[in-house]
């Protein structure tokens, strides 16, 4: 017997929604009646490959989702559904550009050195009006409203229906907060291998959206959703361990200024990788036209903005692009809520192994305050200051564009530089306000 009908009839489910993620982070998905599921785990279930951001024709043939059952979730708040994440096939091949199949293909090469990837992300989100455009809760007005007490309270019904979500599924949830801007939270689970990360990652953001919703309210993830308030990062935590998952490889002590934060010569070389192509990792850490509007960012009104806009490390301080704030792992504050899920893990393994396979050095660390002090700094790189010169820098990053797959990287490129043409043939209303006199 099949391993979803089994699962469906063991627990009730009826549909399945076999879902796959494109390249820019949209989740597709067919609903399939529990009475067809055997043969769709077996094939796939079809797709127009076209009819979503992925690099295909209308004339290419048809795109197959073949679910993957080790990693089905039944929806809590629905539970006679069962959403599987899928990998795409073409004509018996991989989809390379497949999101799913890029961070598939990069675990293997880490595991192939021994390594396996563990992360964890905070994927923060505001909480708004059905039409997205104010934030629901008209009293969270508050200066600096992080841990707001009372605004959490508010919205108590929405956060702890998710969380208690999280506890139904064993994702070790472990609290929520009202986060530095108004109408904004967070909410964090256990890290785990990159590939549970970022599925859970994925439905977290369906599973919130859904919630959201279900409360006649509208929970967003972009980036910047509201000029001059801090803007919604996922910063991802790293560290790499040994296959058996036992043995921390990023924990010890290189010696040198890596040394000092705990951690090992593996973990300072994988840092050094991140470091090496950080421009270029934008391109997908901080994919959207509006990611540009959180970093490199005037201050926020609670006064920072807590995003980067230079290529710095440091130790537990919260102002530079990768904190330490521990023996045997790292944090990467770069990645925003419009990144692809499976991208994120893929983009970090691939600059980290090539920067354990060239011993990359992460240069010095700085242990100052990033927004207070960061104009004295001279040589650290600056982020790439829109979305264009991000994919610019990714096309000019040779290798990690074969890290992550050429195929794949062309096809990103091509999609992302026609996104942005798509964006600046847009007429603005800044254009009008500052030319119409000239
Ligand atoms: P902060 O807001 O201080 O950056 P959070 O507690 O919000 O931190 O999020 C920390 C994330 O890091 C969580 O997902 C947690 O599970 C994860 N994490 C903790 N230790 C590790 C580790 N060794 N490797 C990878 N992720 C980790
Ligand atoms: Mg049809
Ligand atoms: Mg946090
Ligand atoms: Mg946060
Ligand atoms: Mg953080």
């Amino acid at each position: 017997m099949s391993k979803l009908a089994k699962f469906a009839e063991e627990n009730g489910v009826k549909y399945f929604m076999i879902s796959y993620t494109d390249l820019f982070g949209g989740q597709r998905a067919k609903l399939v009646p529990a009475s067809a599921i055997a043969g769709m785990e077996e094939d796939g279930a079809g797709f127009a490959g076209f009819a979503t951001w992925l690099d295909l024709t209308p004339a290419h043939p048809d795109m197959l989702a073949v679910p993957d059952p080790d990693a089905v979730i039944q929806l809590p708040w629905k539970p006679e559904v069962a959403w599987v994440p899928a990998d795409c096939i073409m004509e018996d091949e991989p989809v390379e550009q497949a999101p799913r199949n890029v961070l598939k293909k990069l675990i293997k090469e880490a595991a192939e050195e021994g390594l396996r990837v563990k992360t964890g992300i905070e994927a923060e989100f505001f909480i708004l009006t059905p039409e997205g455009d104010q934030i629901s809760d008209p009293f969270d007005t508050a200066e600096k409203p992080c841990y707001d007490q009372q605004a959490v309270m508010r919205r108590y019904d929405v956060i702890a229906e998710i969380c208690d979500y999280m506890l139904e599924l064993g994702w070790g949830p472990y609290q929520n907060d009202h986060e530095d801007a108004n109408g904004q939270f967070e909410m964090n689970w256990d890290f785990d291998d990159a590939l549970i990360t970022a599925d859970r990652h994925s439905f977290f953001k369906f599973m919130v959206k859904s919630i959201a919703e279900k409360h006649g309210l509208r929970a967003t993830f972009m980036p910047k959703p509201i000029q001059g308030l801090t803007g919604n990062g996922c910063h991802a935590h790293i560290s790499v361990w040994d296959l058996d998952g036992k043995t921390n490889a990023f924990a010890g002590n290189a010696g040198g200024q890596v040394g000092e934060v705990g951690l090992s010569e593996q973990g300072g070389y994988f840092l050094g990788g991140i470091m090496k192509h950080a421009e270029a990792l934008a391109a997908i850490t901080n994919p959207t036209v509006n990611s540009y509007k959180r970093i490199n960012a005037p201050r926020t009104m609670s006064g920072a903005t807590w995003a980067p806009n230079t290529v710095t490390w440091t130790g537990n301080n919260r102002t530079h692009m990768v904190r330490v704030p521990g023996p045997g792992r790292f944090e990467l504050r770069l990645p925003d809520g419009a990144v692809n899920p499976y991208l994120l893990q893929a983009v970090i393994i691939a600059a980290g192994l090539s920067g354990i396979r060239s011993k990359a050095n992460p240069g010095p660390r700085y242990d100052i305050d990033m927004y207070a002090e960061g104009h004295k700094i001279e040589g650290a790189p600056k982020l790439p200051l829109n979305m264009l010169d991000a994919i610019r820098a990714y096309d000019a990053d040779p290798e990690l564009k074969a890290m992550l797959g050429n195929d794949f990287s062309a096809s990103y490129i091509k999609m992302k530089h026609r996104e942005w043409n798509s964006f600046v043939s847009h007429f603005s209303r800044w254009e009008k306000d500052n030319t119409l006199d000239i």
